[in-house]
């Protein structure tokens, strides 16, 4: 017997259908004598559908008000597959984030775990149920509801996984792992069998949206090994689990695009200690990620200075930018959205040289134009226009020859 954490994403559980589809195939699993915990998350449209509905209320919509909205999402899906279950037999219960124990900080809208106290999971199981668990939220200290950023369900799996002590994390999806590209973009894109957990962590980061960043980052940390799997059929998935040498032969594991992208130029920067630290820590202050920075080589005392941050960022960081562009006497900015990135990853980049020169030359074949680079140990990332994307992916997964 086995004790297994099995997460089924917003596809899995898209209609009334596809919920009874779950249901026996965690059904299945109980049957085959293993306890499980499911997580799920909210049916495919309805988290976008709730947001879409609170900017036509209001555009400037607050972050708890947020949370208490699309936390919704997934409260129904938590009673519809426990009703799935009972329909079949199976003894199950529906618990809330909060419910699960699970308490995060009080960043509303991208939370962070801060514990998991599961003795009502635990109570649950011990009773012989099938627990299950909404995704994607929690609680903060004050007892308000919080979410845990976009894709955030992955998270609550792995978490909990973590803190029952779980043999293994199973995420469903709607596709049969993760592949060599996104197979919506590149649709001969291949398998993978086996991923370390920095390479899915970057890939992740990167724009793979199959798994949330996050999450990858709390396997890695609390060794969670976990498998991503279709729940639409039942073929091996791919496997996370810890690096081990034979990963390195491989030079480049993926590539991956993240449309999620908006590019931030201040112009006439005053080149002079402090000012970047003034301005990235406003940016921070407000919670805004900043990704790739480019400062250009100081011209007569000024500068320019581009920087990336997430599209979705682009609004409240605006705000932050205009107060620090007269804090700092800059001359002025833009601010542009029809960006994307596109990246290379692969640990054998640390033992392999050419990657950037096979990269650069395959977008230079098509006329594609890069507006913006950075590397790691383990990645090379380029900005391109938005709608050259899926033409760039295409061919750069073609360079390095990862189709099947
Ligand atoms: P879920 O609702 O199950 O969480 P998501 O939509 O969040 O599913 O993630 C699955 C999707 O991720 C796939 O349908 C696929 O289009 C996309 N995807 C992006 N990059 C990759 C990749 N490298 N491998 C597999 N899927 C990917
Ligand atoms: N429902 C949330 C979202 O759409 C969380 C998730 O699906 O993982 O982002
Ligand atoms: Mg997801």
């Amino acid at each position: 017997m086995a004790f297994i954490v099995q997460k089924y994403g917003g596809t899995s559980v898209g209609n009334p259908e596809r919920i009874r589809n779950v249901a026996r195939r965690v059904a299945d699993s109980k049957k085959e004598g293993h306890k499980i915990v499911v997580v799920v998350s909210a049916m495919s449209g309805v988290t976008d559908g709730l947001i879409k509905l609170a900017r036509e209320v209001n555009p400037d919509a607050t972050a708890r008000e947020m949370d208490v909205l699309l936390a919704t999402g997934e409260q129904q899906t938590i009673a519809l597959t426990a009703l799935a279950l009972h329909g079949i037999g199976v003894p199950a219960v529906s618990l809330t984030g909060a419910q699960a124990g699970i308490v995060t900080d009080k960043m509303h809208t991208k939370a962070k775990i801060a514990n998991i106290t599961p003795r009502k999971v635990h109570e649950h199981l011990d009773a012989g149920q099938v627990v299950v668990v909404a995704g994607f939220q929690g609680q903060n200290p004050d007892g308000s509801i919080t979410t845990l950023g976009r894709g955030g369900s992955d998270l609550t799996a792995i978490a909990m996984a973590a803190a029952l002590k779980a043999d293994l994390c199973e995420i469903y999806t709607d596709v049969d792992g993760v592949y060599t590209a996104d197979p919506r973009i590149v649709p001969h894109a291949k398998k993978i069998q086996e991923l370390s957990y920095d390479e899915m962590l970057e890939l992740a980061s990167l724009g793979a949206k199959v798994m949330q960043a996050r999450s990858v980052e709390f396997a890695k940390k609390f060794k969670v090994k976990f498998v991503v799997r279709s729940s639409f059929n039942h073929n091996p998935g791919t496997i996370i689990t810890e690096e081990h040498s034979d990963m390195e032969d491989v030079v480049i594991r993926g590539v991956s695009l993240d449309k999620n992208q908006a590019k931030v130029t201040i112009i006439g920067v005053p080149d002079k200690p402090g000012v970047a630290a003034g301005l990235f820590g406003a940016l921070a202050e407000a919670g805004t990620n900043v990704d790739m920075i480019v400062q250009n080589v100081s011209l007569e005392g000024t500068t320019d200075m581009t920087f990336t941050i997430a599209r979705d960022d682009l609004r409240t960081a605006k705000k932050v930018i205009e107060a620090q562009v007269a804090a700092i006497g800059a001359k002025s900015y833009t601010a542009k959205d029809g960006i994307s990135k596109l990246s290379v990853v692969g640990i054998g980049m640390r033992s392999h040289t050419g990657v950037a020169a096979t990269l650069f030359a395959a977008l230079a074949g098509a006329g594609i134009n890069i507006q913006v680079v950075t590397t790691s140990e383990i990645k090379i990332s380029v900005i391109v226009n938005e709608d050259e994307g899926p033409r760039a992916t295409q061919v750069v997964h073609d360079a390095f020859k990862l189709g099947a």
